[in-house]
């Protein structure tokens, strides 16, 4: 029976750090500060927005909230943005996604300050991830690779197969993963015979969007298993990999909810406190 990447104590720990390291910055003067901007009152973002203030009030980190009407010209987001890229108070903004049709997710999305962008969505960033320069890179990607290293699963020298080549989780951490010396295999929904691929794997991790389709019988007994899927299912939410059924085989795994996606806002908190860095400060 699998043991547990457990994503909530993870969390706990990564908080009590953010804590720390808050409370070192103020001693200094800095008051880190995190601005989320979101455009229209999609009810998801608002919750994400939501639950960003209270991880901030609980981190000792300032939050401003920018709301901006649904039909906003695309020019005031970008004015908006470039007030916030100049404001030396400011240290970490995020758009909430998705924003309006009518706007260009790549034009607001680039007009973030590299430094600033916790949320690791910059064409410059993305380049780092590739080139292994220091930037400020996605949480959900790096929330896997923490979830294991901080349960003492060695990355270095294993065979990775990602399943989900997807621009938030899968692509960059093809690259994030790589840099912890694994050997990576992609695969994507034009993979043929998908658990020939999977059964090869040391690690799994599964970052698709398809409730279970990762199941027993793809997985090498003792592989660890790592699931970033989030899938809406009748009374909750579940993962891309069958759980029960392969927790009879893997010898780590991660649950949904409470695996991946329970570490993500402390990550975001940590980027802004490495962006800090990053600003010189
Ligand atoms: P995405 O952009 O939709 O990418 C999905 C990927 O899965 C694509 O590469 C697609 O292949 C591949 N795929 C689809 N069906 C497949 C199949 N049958 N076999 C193999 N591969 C298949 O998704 P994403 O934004 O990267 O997100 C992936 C998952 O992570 C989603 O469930 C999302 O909800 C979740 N997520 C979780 C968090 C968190 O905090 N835990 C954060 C963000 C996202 P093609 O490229 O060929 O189309």
């Amino acid at each position: 029976m699998a043991q547990i990447l457990d994503g909530r104590a993870i969390a706990k720990v990564l908080r009590e750090e953010v804590k720390q390291e808050v409370s070192v910055l103020k001693e200094k003067g800095i008051n880190p500060k995190l601005d989320v901007i979101l455009v229209g009152d999609d009810p998801a973002s608002v919750v994400y927005a939501k639950s960003k203030e209270k991880a901030c009030n609980n981190q000792g980190i300032d939050f401003e909230l920018h709301v901006l009407p649904e039909d906003s010209n695309e020019d005031k987001v970008v004015e908006l943005i470039e007030s916030l890229n100049a404001n030396p108070d400011v240290h970490g903004i995020m758009i909430e996604l998705p924003l309006p049709k009518h706007m260009s997710k790549e034009r607001i999305m680039s007009a973030v300050r590299p430094d600033k962008d916790v949320d690791g969505v910059h064409p410059i960033n993305r380049g780092y991830i590739l080139s292994g320069e220091e930037g400020l890179f996605p949480a959900t990607p790096i929330s896997c690779i923490e979830l294991m290293l901080r349960s003492g699963v060695e990355i270095a020298g294993k065979h990775v197969v990602i399943v989900g080549r997807g621009e938030t989780v899968g692509k960059p951490l093809v690259f994030l993963i790589l840099k912890h010396n694994a050997t990576v295999t992609i695969c994507h929904s034009r993979t043929p015979d998908l658990g020939y691929h999977t059964r090869q794997a040391d690690i799994v991790v599964a970052a698709v969007g398809k409730a279970k389709l990762i199941t027993k019988d793809m997985i090498k007994p003792g592989a660890v298993v790592v699931d970033a899927g989030i899938n809406e299912i009748e009374g909750g939410i579940c993962g891309d990999v069958d759980y029960d059924e392969v927790k009879e085989v893997a010898s780590w795994i991660s649950p949904v909810p409470g695996g991946v996606g329970s570490l993500t806002t402390a990550l975001i908190m940590k980027n802004v406190l490495k962006g800090i860095e990053l600003q010189g400060k």
